[in-house]
């Protein structure tokens, strides 16, 4: 159903709602950062001082965010992900999901956390209308979980993944980065938990930001390495997402494999994100950044028509000499 979207005399939007870019991908997700600030310092995502705080007027405000993914539902994003920083960190965050799962067009709300304070926000963020939860869990061990996230406690997030799945969320996934020397020989485990739970278990290569993590060239390892560790994973069907997938024989859930560095998905990649302070980047690994901070709903909806039309046809190369060309860490993206 189209409803409310203006911009009908476009020669991209294609059937009246879905917006193409010049490579001919259409652009249907919006990642949308609501914070910089976590309760955690995950070594390969933030600096461990944090983060250098902004002005609250730099920042987008509630009513930004809601506008801008008016615009962006207008121009056919139909998946939104509220992500950080840790979103749930944000003292609005019930209030900006439920605004957010009722905008017009937005058929989707997902949501990434680090999990730790869903035990008291699980079931307030499914009752706003958040459907999915990705949920970051790179360990099973509390020594290397407190390592990894520089003092965190494993407790909190098992504790918030148990809370996620007593609120009957649509979907829940586990992502794991796949550190080689810290968490590859946890494979086996934290693939057991899709038999032990109805979740999908990811493993995500690690990509190398601008300035995140201290690690040398032996912690880049590919995604092939799960399927070397797990000769018994059968491949099923895409389901439409980025991730390779798999399943352990008797799984609740699927094993995905996602891999931006080893084997790039850019021909398919259907995003743009929005971070917190305003900047629409049509690509994770560029430099490239539009300010939305300040605009109305018309000027959102032309400057993203423009920065979807401008999208790269690909990140370029990622390794551990050739780093994200993002020029920020990942908190200050969203992932
Ligand atoms: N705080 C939330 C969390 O922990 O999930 C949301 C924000 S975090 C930036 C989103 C995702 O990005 C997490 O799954 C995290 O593991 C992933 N991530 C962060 N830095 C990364 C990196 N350098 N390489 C791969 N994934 C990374």
């Amino acid at each position: 159903m189209t409803k409310n979207y203006r911009g009908q005399g476009c020669p991209c939007l294609q059937g009246g709602i879905l917006l193409t870019d010049q490579y001919g991908r259409q652009i249907t997700y919006l990642r949308l950062s609501v914070t910089e600030l976590c309760n955690l310092r995950c070594l390969y995502c933030m600096p461990a001082d944090g983060v250098c705080k902004k002005r609250h007027d730099e920042m987008l405000t509630q009513e930004e965010m809601i506008t801008a993914v008016r615009a962006a539902a207008a121009l056919g994003i139909r998946k939104l992900r509220i992500t950080g920083g840790e979103p749930l960190v944000k003292a609005d965050i019930v209030e900006l999901c439920r605004k957010a799962a009722a905008v017009d067009g937005i058929g989707e709300v997902c949501l990434t956390t680090n999990g730790t304070l869903l035990p008291k926000l699980a079931r307030p963020l499914r009752d706003a209308g958040v459907n999915r939860l990705n949920l970051s869990l790179d360990t099973l061990d509390a020594g290397k979980y407190r390592y990894i996230t520089r003092f965190g406690d494993l407790t909190d997030a098992l504790d918030g993944l148990e809370a996620a799945l007593s609120c009957g969320f649509e979907k829940i996934k586990l992502n794991a980065v796949l550190i080689g020397g810290f968490n590859d020989d946890e494979i086996p485990a934290l693939a057991e938990l899709s038999r032990k739970y109805p979740v999908d278990v990811r493993f995500i290569e690690l990509m190398p930001m601008y300035d995140s993590g201290d690690f040398g060239p032996e912690a880049f390892i590919p995604y092939t390495v799960v399927t070397e560790r797990l000769p018994e994973l059968v491949p099923v069907s895409p389901d439409g997402g980025v991730a390779k997938l798999y399943q352990l024989p008797g799984a609740q859930g699927n094993i995905g494999l996602i891999s931006p560095v080893s084997a790039h998905f850019c021909t398919a990649c259907n995003r743009i994100r929005l971070t917190a302070d305003g900047k629409l980047k049509p690509c994770l690994h560029s430099s490239d950044e539009i300010s939305l901070k300040g605009m109305d709903y018309d000027g959102m909806l032309e400057t993203m028509r423009h920065a979807i039309l401008a999208k790269p046809r690909w990140h370029g190369e990622l390794s551990y000499r050739e780093r994200s060309r993002a020029n920020r860490n990942m908190n200050q993206i969203g992932g």
